[in-house]
């Protein structure tokens, strides 16, 4: 993903059917290549004519979305989150239970939550509580405190930094699901990639980000 204008949509990190028995792959490819490809599309057509910002990254956009004109605030705001958020949706995925978080994640898991399956019940509970679309969220701040909270639509947890998410739009899940939210989250959680979660939080710790992402 390129920092700034024009935006890229970065190529699925795995098959549309690497995760067949927990997420389809019809819901997979719709996702990734019309969704996400169109929340891509639509950011920079909305910014071809401001070429005073083709230079903000995507999470100044997000942060600053109310400095912008008023005619492209809220286009802004809803299309760089789209970016932004699946972006991580789809490094969140691994294949189930092939992950885990490193020490220092562990470490920082044990302080905020007392156990990963205490973090795991927040995230489930708090994904449960989100009343329409959104995203439940696992973040750090700069300090490297972990927070667990939920967003609404295609807002993001900034200025937290996500270490990884949890698409509730329906079109994560119904395909498959159809209204069952809760059956979906219970097999989202085993696909949740601790790995790509650790280094993105050691980047934090490093003041190295965007690595992996954004
Ligand atoms: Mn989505």
């Amino acid at each position: 993903m390129p920092a700034h204008y024009p935006f890229a949509l970065p190529p699925l990190p795995y098959p549309y059917d690497a995760f067949v028995h927990d997420i389809d792959r019809v819901t997979m490819q719709i996702h990734h290549d019309r969704f996400f490809a169109g929340y891509v599309d639509n950011l920079n057509r909305i910014l071809a004519p401001w070429p005073q910002y083709h230079d903000w990254s995507l999470r100044s956009l997000l942060l600053r979305w109310s400095e912008l004109p008023p005619e492209i605030q809220q286009p802004v705001r809803n299309s760089a989150g789209g970016v932004y958020n699946h972006e991580f949706y789809f490094m969140s995925m691994a294949r189930p239970n092939t992950t885990q978080p490193d020490q220092k994640l562990q470490g920082a898991i044990d302080r905020s939550f007392g156990s990963m399956e205490s973090c795991l019940q927040a995230l489930r509970s708090t994904a449960l509580s989100q009343f329409g679309s959104g995203y439940a969220w696992l973040s750090s701040d700069t300090g490297g405190n972990l927070h667990i909270n939920k967003t609404a639509n295609q807002d993001a947890p900034v200025p937290l930094y996500p270490l990884l998410n949890i698409d509730l739009w329906e079109h994560a899940y119904f395909l498959t699901y159809q209204n069952r939210r809760d059956t979906y989250i219970d097999h989202f959680l085993p696909l949740l990639n601790w790995n790509a979660a650790s280094a993105q939080y050691a980047a934090l710790l490093q003041n190295q980000p965007p690595y992996p992402c954004p």
